[in-house]
């Protein structure tokens, strides 16, 4: 169902009919809408009660007004779908199809149903699942491990793989859940989980003198980095919903082919640019501050010491000292020709590849909310491109925040604390007692097997 509505500009008094999406899954959401004279920006707020089938839309920086066959524009938005942008209004403007028939045409048969599944997914993730899941990291940091114990078996029930006996085992399961709870976030392939274990694959042969060397040198930031981590996926969360639409371009099989064209046509009816261009700044910036994990590591694996530089980055010849540049050099670095490729680069090599990292620290911005064209000195991008470039970094973001979690997975161990495993329900009392202690010799052995392995193949 689509709802039409007049409304008038509160500045120059210009009328727009606007027509709404009525959400098929989104039930309370705000749509911007340009005044394509004096190029302010409108509001429209939709609530949509589901039980009774009825709903309600209220105006900021506008009236409604009545009908009106001499508006001078013409907007149609959506929760859900990419929408035709601000155009004058003539009689002539096809009316009749909507932005969820016309979504539906063009994704196909076949892929139609997909995409609601994501719609769906993404929707109710943001709006009902994270206010419950961000307890989680809120318990941990306030250390109530009992009320902890109870939200993570929300989410993991008995999970004989995710017991719950010590720090590590919280640590793992909040870990756990968080990789999954981001799934439907990220755009493209690998799964998470199975990046999560590519990476843990990748650096997984580290004599015990490595791993000391990593944990020792990163130990003191990773907490910030973490809780850095955090607040980029409260922020994540806060704009989600307005991103929606962005999501569904993935099922466009002509996107490709027509990507000009859909851009320029089309766009985001719920996303603030502010608001995209923020989260798109900040999770860039996040991305960089973790990078010298990234090379630490690739160090260790292709010679043997983390501050083994590759002679690709220069002058830069240790990892204190490409901490230190500014986030433009450290791209530079990246991204030099030169430097050759090496394992774990290509977890930030797509949002670093895309050509608008250049509007990166450049002030000087100026957006249209009309054409929602972002123009800097060094090029012009597309609202729907920033949005559609954030799961990207979220995707970035989340590989590297692995590195974090087995940096301090290893600092667990190195101090004693071992994941337990549950044969809880298989022992005695006694034996749960000593099975710390069991595990901690186990352990050593494996670690000690480990090492005589690497240590054979590096003869
Ligand atoms: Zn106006």
């Amino acid at each position: 169902m689509v709802a039409r509505e007049y409304i008038q500009c509160e500045v120059c008094g210009t009328v727009t009919l606007l027509r709404v999406q009525l959400g098929q899954t989104i039930r309370r959401y705000s749509v911007q809408v340009p005044c394509g004279h004096c190029r302010i920006v409108m509001e429209a707020h939709v609530i949509q009660e589901e039980t009774t089938g009825t709903y309600d839309i209220t105006f900021t920086n506008a009236q409604r007004w009545q009908e009106d066959p001499s508006a001078a524009y013409y907007l149609e938005s959506s929760s859900e779908f990419i929408t035709q942008k601000l155009v004058a209004y003539s009689d002539g403007l096809d009316e009749r199809i909507s932005p969820y028939m016309r979504a539906s045409q063009d994704v196909g048969f076949s892929n139609f149903p997909l995409m609601m599944t994501l719609i769906n997914t993404v929707w109710q993730r943001s709006e009902d699942g994270w206010p419950r899941l961000r307890r989680i990291p809120q318990l941990y940091h306030a250390g109530s491990m009992d009320f902890l114990a109870n939200e993570l078996k929300h989410y993991i029930g008995n999970n004989p793989q995710l017991p719950l006996f010590n720090e590590l085992d919280f640590f793992r399961a909040i870990h756990w859940i968080l990789l999954r709870f981001w799934e439907p976030f990220v755009i493209g392939e690998p799964p998470l989980i199975e990046q999560a274990l590519g990476i843990s694959k990748a650096i997984s042969g580290y004599s015990a003198k490595q791993i000391t060397e990593i944990t020792t040198h990163f130990l003191a930031v990773l907490p910030d980095l973490d809780q850095e981590i955090s607040e980029r996926m409260a922020q994540f969360m806060h704009v989600a919903n307005t991103l929606v639409p962005a999501y569904t371009l993935q099922f466009y099989s002509d996107v490709e082919a027509n990507g000009h064209d859909i851009l320029d046509k089309y766009g985001l009816s719920t996303a603030r640019f502010e608001e995209v261009k923020g989260l798109y700044q900040d999770l860039f910036e996040t991305i960089f501050r973790l990078s010298p994990l990234m090379v630490a590591h690739n160090n260790i694996i292709h010679r043997g010491s983390i501050d083994a530089m590759s002679e690709g980055f220069g002058r830069t010849t240790t990892i204190a000292q490409f901490t230190e540049l500014r986030t433009g050099n450290k791209v530079d670095k990246l991204t030099n020709p030169k430097k050759p490729r090496e394992t774990l680069d290509y977890l930030i090599e797509l949002p670093v590849s895309t050509a608008l990292r250049n509007a990166i620290g450049h002030a000087r911005w100026s957006y249209d909310p009309v054409s929602q064209l972002v123009t800097y000195d060094r090029g012009k991008s597309f609202l729907l491109e920033f949005a559609l470039e954030v799961p990207h970094l979220l995707r970035a973001m989340l590989g590297l925040w692995e590195l974090v979690y087995k940096t301090r997975e290893w600092d667990y161990v190195s101090h004693g604390v071992l994941p337990s495993l549950d044969f809880s329900r298989l022992m005695t009392p006694s034996v749960l007692r000593n099975r710390g202690k069991d595990q901690q010799r186990k352990s050593k052995k494996s670690i000690e097997k480990r090492n005589r392995k690497q240590s054979r193949r590096k003869r």
